[in-house]
């Protein structure tokens, strides 16, 4: 008896995107499989979502949700309508073949007819002491202003943003909205950013640029209920000199990293690594029956919101390609009108 499991539809990954496709899929009776990841130091199965605290701008919770609830909550609304969920890394996907082959790390080989890829993007961290504990416990530490600036925690501080592109020069500006002072820490003595948002930054008067400094160490207090940031040890990179920079708030902005690496060149990436969608703001990739949602795909919006919303939209069109052809016929299939 072979031991290769043989699906309709699998979902790699396990965000906001994944579990969405998950829910559609399996409420189109596909019976969908989703592997949510094995679980590592920098991406854990539930992704970017676990690493945040308060999610205060998903419509439908007016009073906030965590990150880990949330995904909990998707992940348990895709299995009551009967996704299979394994905790297990995709390692390995063969395009070239119909069915597709799919190899996890725990040796499982799954043959699918569609696969749709939701393995998000993983925010880059500094790697230095305190910042890992801080951004998982809500100690002050983020790499999302937008999800996390506005709330209570960081108002009316001073608070520092790491980073010289356009994340860093677009999050230290929208923190002006709370902040009492945004430190834009850059280890160079110029910024990659675009010219327009750069001098944005400059002009800010609320915006103070630390140039040539690289932050060694997220310093924290403890306080009821846990640690709290509290200063960042800094050093100039020309002289050495190291000190402690008093901050409420710690947002790392240095770029963010897709998970494309186990496709091996098999799909049609951007330069920059994120798949590249089809014309037509489609799901689709370029490769018949496999469709891309989620934050692999996107370098731009990255929210929740929009994640589930191209979660759903790969399902249906797996759905749709799956009911005219599939493999059977896939080129055929690949065309059919919306
Ligand atoms: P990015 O352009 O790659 O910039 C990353 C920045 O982080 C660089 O300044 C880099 O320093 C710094 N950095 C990287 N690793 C670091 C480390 N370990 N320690 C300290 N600093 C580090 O990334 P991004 O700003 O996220 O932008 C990504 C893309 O999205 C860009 O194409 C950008 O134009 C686009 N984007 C556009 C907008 C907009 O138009 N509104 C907004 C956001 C992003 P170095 O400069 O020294 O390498």
């Amino acid at each position: 008896m072979s031991d290769v499991m043989r699906e309709k539809v699998v979902i790699i990954g396990s965000g906001p995107a994944g579990w969405t496709a998950a829910i559609y899929a399996a409420r189109a009776n596909l019976d969908p499989v989703v592997f949510e990841g094995a679980g590592s130091r920098t991406m854990i199965p539930g992704g970017q979502l676990m690493f945040t605290t308060d999610v205060e701008n998903y419509p439908g919770f007016p009073t906030g949700v965590t990150g880990p609830e949330m995904m909990m909550a998707f992940k348990q609304q895709a299995e009551r309508f009967g996704t299979r969920v394994f905790t297990e890394d995709v390692v390995k996907i063969d395009l070239s073949v119909y069915p597709r082959r799919i190899e996890t790390n725990m040796g499982k080989t799954v043959e699918a007819d569609a696969v749709i890829i939701a393995t998000g993007a993983n925010a880059k961290w500094l790697g230095v002491p305190g910042e890992e504990h801080l951004a998982r416990t809500g100690g002050g530490v983020s790499a999302c202003a937008v999800c996390d600036g506005a709330l209570p925690f960081f108002r009316e501080k001073t608070l520092a943003v790491v980073g010289g592109g356009d994340s860093a020069m677009e999050e230290a500006i929208y923190l002006t909205n709370f902040a009492s002072k945004v430190l834009l820490i850059h280890r160079r003595d110029e910024f990659r950013a675009s010219k327009i948002m750069a001098d944005r930054a400059l002009a800010n008067p609320k915006i103070e640029v630390m140039w040539n400094t690289v932050v060694k160490e997220v310093v924290s207090a403890e306080v009821v209920g846990g640690d709290e940031i509290r200063a960042l040890r800094v050093a100039d990179t020309e002289t050495g000199d190291e000190r402690e920079v008093p901050v409420g708030g710690l947002f790392v902005a240095i770029g963010h990293k897709p998970n494309t690496d186990f496709l091996d060149g098999q799909i049609d990436l951007r330069e920059n690594g994120y798949i590249e969608p089809p014309a037509g703001g489609r799901t689709a990739t370029n490769v018949p029956g496999v469709f891309a949602a989620g934050d692999v795909t996107d370098d731009y919006y990255r929210q929740a919101i929009t994640a589930a919303g191209t979660g759903c939209m790969a399902a249906l069109e797996a759905e749709r390609w799956l009911a005219h052809g599939g493999i059977e016929a896939p080129e055929q299939a690949e065309v059919v009108p919306g």
